[in-house]
């Protein structure tokens, strides 16, 4: 085939928009490449003197992509993206214009933050706030209808360093993660010297696609993303025909306008499909290093709306659009790669990996247990609210599913401690004579919250329009304090000169008893388990406001203060700010419900009645 007709496939295109290692190496010095390489490698912060050469190179970059502007690319408490645009132009003097983009302003932006929520962190006459390179995430261009503009994910502070936004408690609780799995390795005989530890994440995304002329006749959908107003059609999802269906061309128009936009910005989308609900989608990416993944699937919720209004249709991420058909949600695969570059969370089949891997999954279950309030917390709202609990999500309790296989390991931990000898030929689940695991030996079960499927955790109480930041801060600090706990123990085990071995099979012992209350292999959309949880004494907190709570309270703040996640003052912001959205949401969904009454129903009733009225007479 000649070049010309050369047929363009993902490859040709992948990560084109994206500033990525790759594409750096042709802009930059080779001293200018490794320090920044190696910043990006280990989470670190810009060297300032290479900030200059790396400024101008992305801005070479970004020219030659057709880019006139840049912003910093940030995540405020509004749980959207926000940015601000400055061009890269600037006078020469003589009437004409160079264009710049200095180190310094690649590390820092400033912009005005006094109009986005802080609780109470910052007032009006205390405006600014900073924003800062986070390397770790790549700058990427975003195209405009004429030109594109250079963007650059940045964490967002005030004036004293607080943080205003989702990644820097995000970045924060990552690394709290990493300290305690590298402290857990070296007592594995990991070497972790110059290593680091990381937890990983897919997002998979569900949506409802509508076509925009329907859309626009709804301002219950436009304002508030759901319809106030219905009526259950006659046929809607009780076949189950959609789920899996066959896509149609419109819609795989849209799927793969949008595949093909997340490829070019260097995000692994890998599968789509139908959905239970008539005009419900999914997308899910291969899992990427946490922060990653989570900038990723913020672009790609803003990605799908600019991709739907081109195919003439309306993209609905609220989690429940329509009453009486499923809600969407996001689902949040998380796991943890440790120093020595391994899933901690994979089961794997030799003893030396397997107790490594038990000790995660008992630190995971021990912080799921003590702070089930805080996660469940973590994904409250007042759209989520309609979504968890009522039979097509899991319910607000939060339990975990780790199926058959492993319930039974953990069983058997549990019971080893009865039987004290090693007579009697009980097996003993020492770290060299743990059992095999097979991999993948758990099946489904699509109603827990919290589910072991195979190598990874699956929190699914995620709403779809939410950001995964929340989620994961919490997850990340909670198994970093389960792991702390853990480490103590060991480390004091170990003074002692007591047997690791010994060590490792009474801290899961002990953690298996106290806790395995939150484990719950069946049903989670029945009743009895709805009382079985209740007699288990798990936390149900059926509505935002109950969750929300669990911010405010001494537990939370001795955790997060602890791990140097968020101040007490960031944690009490937070709340307040969740908190005020809330009752915004509920406060505006009842005038419009109101208005929508007055404008439109109660003159149609009328109308008819009088007509009626009318054939009478
Ligand atoms: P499903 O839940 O639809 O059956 P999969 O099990 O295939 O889907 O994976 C769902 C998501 O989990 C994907 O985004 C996948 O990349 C992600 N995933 C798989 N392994 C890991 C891991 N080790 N860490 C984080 N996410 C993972
Ligand atoms: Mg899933």
């Amino acid at each position: 085939m000649s070049e010309k007709n050369k047929i363009e496939t993902p490859q040709d295109y992948f990560g084109e928009n994206v500033f990525s290692l790759k594409v750096m190496e042709n802009y930059l010095s080779e001293k200018a490449y490794k320090s920044l390489s190696q910043t990006i490698k280990s989470g670190g912060t810009l060297d300032p003197d290479i900030a200059d050469e790396v400024a101008d190179a992305m801005k070479t970059w970004a020219m030659s992509k057709g880019a006139t502007h840049y912003t910093h690319w940030f995540q405020p408490l509004t749980g959207t993206t926000a940015e601000k645009h400055d061009s890269f132009i600037s006078p020469d003097g003589e009437g004409g214009a160079i264009l710049k983009f200095s180190g310094k302003e690649l590390i820092q932006g400033e912009p005005d933050a006094s109009s986005f929520p802080s609780g109470g962190l910052r007032s009006t006459f205390e405006a600014r706030g900073y924003t800062g390179w986070d390397p770790t995430s790549p700058a990427f261009i975003k195209e405009g209808p004429k030109s594109a503009t250079l963007c650059i994910p940045t964490y967002f502070i005030g004036w004293y360093g607080q943080a205003l936004d989702k990644k820097t408690p995000l970045l924060r609780s990552m690394k709290a993660l990493s300290t305690q799995v590298c402290r857990l390795a070296e007592l594995f005989g990991i070497n972790t010297k110059g290593k680091f530890a990381s937890a990983t994440l897919g997002g998979e995304q569900e949506y409802f696609l509508i076509d925009r002329d329907f859309y626009n006749q709804r301002i219950d959908l436009i304002q508030t993303g759901r319809t106030l107003f219905g009526k259950e059609p006659a046929k809607h999802q009780q076949m189950a025909d959609h789920y899996f269906g066959a896509i149609k061309s419109r819609i795989m128009g849209f799927m793969e306008d949008l595949d093909r936009e997340m490829w070019r910005l260097g995000a692994p989308v890998k599968t789509r499909h139908n959905e239970v609900a008539p005009s419900q989608y999914e997308v899910a990416p291969i899992f990427e290093t946490l922060n990653l993944a989570v900038d990723h699937n913020m672009l790609c919720m803003e990605v799908m709306q600019k991709v739907a209004e081109k195919h003439g249709l309306a993209c609905l991420l609220h989690e429940k659009p329509f009453a009486g058909v499923n809600g969407s949600g996001k689902h949040n695969n998380w796991s943890i790669v440790g120093p020595d570059g391994k899933n901690w969370l994979s089961p794997g089949d030799n003893p030396h990996e397997n107790a490594k891997f038990l000790v995660t999954l008992c630190a995971v279950i021990k912080a799921v247990d003590t702070y089930a309030g805080i996660l469940r917390a973590s994904v409250a709202s007042a759209a989520n609210d309609h979504r968890l609990g009522s039979h097509e999500a899991p319910p607000a309790i939060i339990s975990i599913f780790l199926g058959e296989q492993l319930t039974d390991i953990i069983e058997q931990i549990e019971k080893s401690e009865a039987k004290s000898s090693k007579k009697g030929g009980i097996l003993e689940i020492g770290v060299d004579a743990l059992p095999k695991l097979p991999r993948d030996a758990t099946d489904r079960n699509r109603t827990s919250p919290f589910a072991f499927t195979g190598a990874k955790f699956e929190f699914r109480a995620v709403g779809s329009s939410m950001s995964l930041a929340g989620p994961n801060i919490v997850l990340n600090t909670i198994v970093a304090e389960a792991l702390d706990e853990i480490c103590v123990q060991l480390e004091a085990d170990k003074k002692a000169k007591k047997d690791f071995n010994a060590s490792v099979q009474k801290i899961l012992r002990d953690i298996i008893k106290k806790h395995k209350r939150v484990i719950f292999n069946g049903d989670n959309y029945t009743e009895s388990w709805v009382k079985e949880a209740e007699k288990r004494g798990l936390p149900n907190l059926r509505t935002t406001p109950e969750a929300l709570e669990e911010l405010n309270t001494p537990k939370a703040v001795g955790l997060f203060e602890k791990y140097g996640v968020l101040s007490k003052e960031e944690l009490k912001s937070r709340y307040e700010v969740y908190v005020e959205t809330y009752q915004t949401i509920i406060d505006y969904e009842a005038k419009l419900s109101a208005d929508m009454a007055k404008i439109k129903i109660i003159p149609t009733v009328v109308a008819y009645q009088e007509e009626l009225a009318n054939t009478i007479s």
